[in-house]
């Protein structure tokens, strides 16, 4: 059983690398950007919140987030374990998550931060495509990035919780690393 944390910049590949491992771990993957987007897609209340602060490359208000993650962690499918994708993105999701976690009985084995420099981040987000990786919006979710989500890492280093991994290597290499790094023998 693995409850895991995925940190990292935009473009750093934790969607792509927490999809792999949720699937070879065979828990959920909980990605706050895809549920956002799904909200969106399907027009509800919820996507009509949050769609012009995607759009410009801030955060979406932690009121809306909270909740919906409060949600998703108390599904049934989450007693197998889970990867949180995207989640927390700041230091007071950080310590939201923390106390919901200590409501629901479970600790975080680790939070894994993918390090990956700027120039490559750039390069991958717009050879991506998505709608919010247009030049402006990145260099927005950037400074964001550096602002907000960073100190994250500092929050589950002071825990003894964080591993950081090089994601600046082919996606098979990272994945490796992370399936070496699950079977270190101090974890199970
Ligand atoms: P992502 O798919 O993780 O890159 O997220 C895409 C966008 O969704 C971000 O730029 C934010 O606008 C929003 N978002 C996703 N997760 C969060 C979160 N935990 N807190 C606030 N906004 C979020």
């Amino acid at each position: 059983m693995k409850r895991l944390i995925f940190l990292g910049p935009p473009g750093a590949g934790k969607g792509t690398q927490a999809q792999l491992l949720a699937a070879s771990l065979n828990i959920p993957h909980i990605s706050t950007g895809d549920i956002l987007r799904a909200a969106i897609a399907n027009s509800t209340p919820l996507g009509a919140k949050a769609q012009s602060y995607m759009d410009r490359g801030e955060l979406v208000p932690d009121e809306l987030i909270l909740d919906l993650i409060q949600e998703r962690l108390s599904q049934p499918d989450t007693q197998r374990g889970w990867i949180l994708d995207g989640f927390p993105r700041n230091v007071s999701q950080a310590s939201f998550l923390t106390d919901l976690l200590a409501q629901l009985n479970q600790t975080c084995d680790y939070a894994i931060d993918l390090e990956v420099p700027d120039e490559v981040l750039i390069e991958r987000l717009l050879l991506r495509g998505r709608k919010d990786d247009n030049r402006e919006t990145i260099s927005r979710r950037l400074e964001v990035y550096r602002e907000e989500t960073a100190p994250v890492i500092g929050f589950y280093k002071d825990r003894s919780a964080l591993k950081s991994i090089n994601g600046n290597r082919h996606l098979d290499e990272v994945a490796q690393s992370l399936q070496d790094l699950l079977q270190t023998p101090s974890l199970t």
